[in-house]
């Protein structure tokens, strides 16, 4: 029998929505999430939220899409493919926010992982504090994991005085789990925290040299990739952890500023490399 698919069979390729900005220097936003989704093995669509303006180093400014023709976009993806999880990243402002929690209400079923973007890589803002404000109120609560780094946790829970604190307060902002990221945070060791897990759990990586562009945009797409291939939230929290770490530990200087993941390295070496090939020099710390 001819086990070629037909065009009359069901999909059988899992699929994620990201819903993203353009990143011109292809380190961070939606070609960040394209390639981290594509590594999962799993087809990536698309809405674009925003054109920055930007380089390795910092962003210049940004232009946010027309919040309808996000929508639209969206929905064409929606009401077409078998979409197994949507990842939001970059929402440049409030009624981005509005548009985006309208396109999830009509689709509830599907988990969403939400990294709260409100700062480049290199600190330029890419949101104000009106859109961390919005994105608390309409899209926490219907997410399945959000993923703030230290910046944004502080941001979001300004009141909590310690990181069980924010990571419980984030909590009680209405996601079903809170990673709290520490790649932006000072130390020889990144921890990060898992919450909505009893007790918190944390994941710690030796911390690398250098600065990385596109790393939360990543993590994120690995995640909601594992998730539409039907990994629960915990177990994808882990692998993506894993396969980002990887990303970072074959990072290049492709431009002035901050090093670009290689989120394809599994594809080097004539495509023999295995993801879960340990890089030379692998640091993990469990
Ligand atoms: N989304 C867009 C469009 C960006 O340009 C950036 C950073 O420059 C980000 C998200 C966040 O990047 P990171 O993954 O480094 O936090």
């Amino acid at each position: 029998m001819d086990s070629r698919q037909t065009l009359n069979d069901p999909p059988d390729v899992p699929v994620v929505l990201a819903i993203a900005g353009h990143d011109p220097s292809g380190g961070a936003g939606i070609h960040a999430d394209i390639e981290a989704i594509v590594s999962q093995g799993v087809h990536p669509a698309t809405a674009i939220t925003a054109l920055t303006v930007q380089d390795t180093v910092d962003v210049r400014r940004f232009v946010a899409s027309d919040p309808q023709l996000v929508m639209d976009q969206a929905l064409a993806v929606l009401e077409d493919m078998p979409v197994g999880a949507i990842k939001i990243g970059m929402l440049g402002n409030v009624a981005l926010v509005e548009a985006v929690a309208t396109v999830l209400a009509r689709y509830p079923e599907i988990p969403v992982v939400l990294d709260p973007v409100l700062v480049a890589g290199g600190g330029g803002p890419l949101a104000d504090a009106a859109v961390a404000a919005a994105i608390v109120e309409h899209l926490f609560p219907r997410a399945t994991i959000v993923t703030p780094n230290a910046h944004e946790g502080r941001v979001l829970a300004p009141e909590a005085r310690d990181l069980q604190e924010r990571g419980a307060m984030l909590s009680a902002l209405g996601a079903e789990y809170v990673l709290l990221k520490g790649g932006d945070e000072p130390g020889e060791k990144v921890e990060n925290w898992l919450f909505g897990v009893e007790p918190p759990r944390r994941f710690v990586y030796e911390r690398l040299a250098g600065k990385f562009h596109g790393s939360g945009c990543t993590l994120s797409s690995a995640i909601a990739g594992l998730i539409a291939q039907g990994s629960d939230p915990v177990n994808a929290v882990h692998e993506a952890l894993e396969y980002t770490h990887q990303t970072l530990m074959y990072a290049a200087a492709i431009g002035r500023g901050q090093l670009v993941p290689h989120r394809l390295f599994w594809a080097d070496d004539d495509g023999v490399t295995e993801m879960s090939d340990e890089p030379p020099g692998s640091s993990r710390v469990h």
